[in-house]
């Protein structure tokens, strides 16, 4: 097979994938896009506008094997039949974030990876740094792929949003601030079921940083710690925790009630309640995103100022509705077990659980204390709900089977008395049921609007 040393192929044309084909063919690349199956309208468009070759519904092996360089979507595993061929012919692999790394100039980055928080903490950090009136832009998960702001609108600063995916194919990808919230298990279908292995990648993050860079994590994170005691980090590391014991000279701690973040003497100190974001996981995002911007050069008034107005994202703890004293809560956005150990963890009230939907293999024991403290009433929401009967058959007097959001509602509603949350916080992907976590939350809101 020859290769023609221009040559990008990039799998997959969605969000990351036409990003990397912007950027690719402003850069002199000749680009071919391949997806093995439809092509979004709103890609297929911008494709065509740019005069980008690409199939669809296919993956040519000629086409795509005379790749110099190949871009991948995270959607797509190394187990795919196009991709053992790739990997097979030795072509050099990108994620979306390592292609854009190489056009960014002298501009900054912001990474932020986690099992859970990475989307609050990230809109988060970028709002502090927009309130304080910095070129910057939010990529990656959220918003417009890195690759494609490049291409489009490059700025002084790039707050991102990286899944393990994206970093499990980078060879220089170097972040200013690398933040890494927690590790808990989540996406092990992708790494043969080794926990190590996800480790690794989410660990990524840090691999090509220098002592210049800044490496800001989560120390009560049992897993983090774990893996910092045996591996050496090249960047400056900057703790947060709830305790505050074991953060050194800076970074950030609660202690009484009150949120510090120290960096470098321009320290702030404000109560957790004055934070507008509430439960003690967003204590950590807000931690997380402080330290950042402090790091970016942002003062701690602008730092508060943010933490006291910011509005939360939709599908994360969302308030919906207080329904004849009965508070409806949409938290889709929970697809694994710790996110829902948070959300329980927060709530005041006596709480009806709307559990379920794709199992990716959850153990259930971590939530089962807070469940019994907390949940009198259990409605399953999915096509398979043994697991949960499983788990909690034992621990919580009521539990009925619903297929469908305004099921689920009506259940709930049923179930309920006066004071108490009805919560949806899954713990499981939405796919049995619906498009996405977006429509399960947006078919909640709707059902409980109908009551
Ligand atoms: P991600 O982008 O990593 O999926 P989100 O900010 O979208 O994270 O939040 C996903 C879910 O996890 C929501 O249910 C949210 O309430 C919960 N969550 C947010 N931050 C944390 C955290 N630091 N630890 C645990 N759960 C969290």
């Amino acid at each position: 097979m020859s290769t023609n040393t221009k040559r990008l192929v990039i799998l997959g044309a969605a969000e990351s994938g036409v990003g990397a084909a912007l950027l690719g063919k402003q850069q002199g690349w000749d680009v071919f896009v391949s997806d093995g199956g439809t092509i979004r309208e709103q890609f297929k468009t911008v494709l065509q506008q740019q005069g980008i070759a690409f199939e669809e519904g296919m993956h040519t092996s000629d086409k795509i094997l005379a790749a110099a360089c190949l871009v991948k979507s995270p959607g797509i595993s190394d187990k795919t039949p196009i991709m053992k061929q790739v990997r097979a012919a030795g072509i050099e692999v990108c994620s979306e974030i390592e292609f854009g790394f190489r056009y960014k100039g002298d501009s900054k980055i912001i990474a932020i990876t986690g099992s859970n928080g990475k989307s609050t903490t990230t809109k988060l950090t970028y709002t502090i740094l927009k309130n304080a009136d910095y070129d910057v832009a939010m990529v990656g998960n959220i918003g417009y792929s890195f690759a494609r702001q490049i291409a489009e609108r490059p700025c002084k600063w790039y707050v991102m949003e990286v899944s393990s995916f994206q970093l499990d194919d980078i060879h220089q990808f170097r972040p200013d601030v690398a933040v890494l919230l927690n590790i808990t298990p989540d996406h092990l279908d992708r790494y043969d079921y080794v926990f190590d292995n996800y480790v690794a990648s989410k660990f990524n993050i840090t691999k090509y940083q220098t002592a210049n860079d800044y490496f800001v994590v989560n120390t009560d994170d049992q897993v983090i710690r774990a893996y910092i005691a045996t591996h050496s980090i090249h960047a400056t590391t900057i703790n947060f925790t709830m305790s505050d014991n074991n953060i050194g000279n800076e970074g950030g701690y609660i202690r009484n009630d009150r949120m510090h973040i120290d960096f470098e003497g321009d320290n702030l100190d404000m109560s957790i309640h004055d934070l507008s974001l509430k439960g003690r996981h967003n204590q950590y995002n807000s931690m997380a995103a402080g330290i950042s911007a402090r790091i970016a050069g942002v003062r701690r008034e602008k730092l508060r100022e943010t933490f006291a107005g910011f509005e939360g994202l939709e599908h994360r703890l969302e308030f919906v509705a207080t329904v004849r004293g009965v508070d409806f809560i949409n938290d889709s956005k929970a697809t694994n077990v710790n996110s829902v150990w948070f959300a329980l963890e927060s709530m005041k009230k006596p709480v009806v659980l709307i559990l379920g939907g794709q199992d990716k293999g959850n153990d259930y024991n971590e939530i089962v204390d807070l469940v019994a403290e907390k949940v009198h009433a259990i409605v399953c929401m999915g096509i398979d709900n043994t697991p949960i009967h499983a788990a909690f058959d034992n621990v919580v007097e009521t539990i009925v089977d619903t297929n469908s959001a305004e099921g689920a509602v009506k259940a709930a509603y049923r179930l309920a008395q006066g004071n108490d949350v009805v919560l949806l916080s899954p713990a499981c992907a939405s796919f049995d049921l619906f498009k996405n976590y977006e429509d399960r939350g947006a078919q909640f809101k709707q059902a409980v609007k109908n009551l």
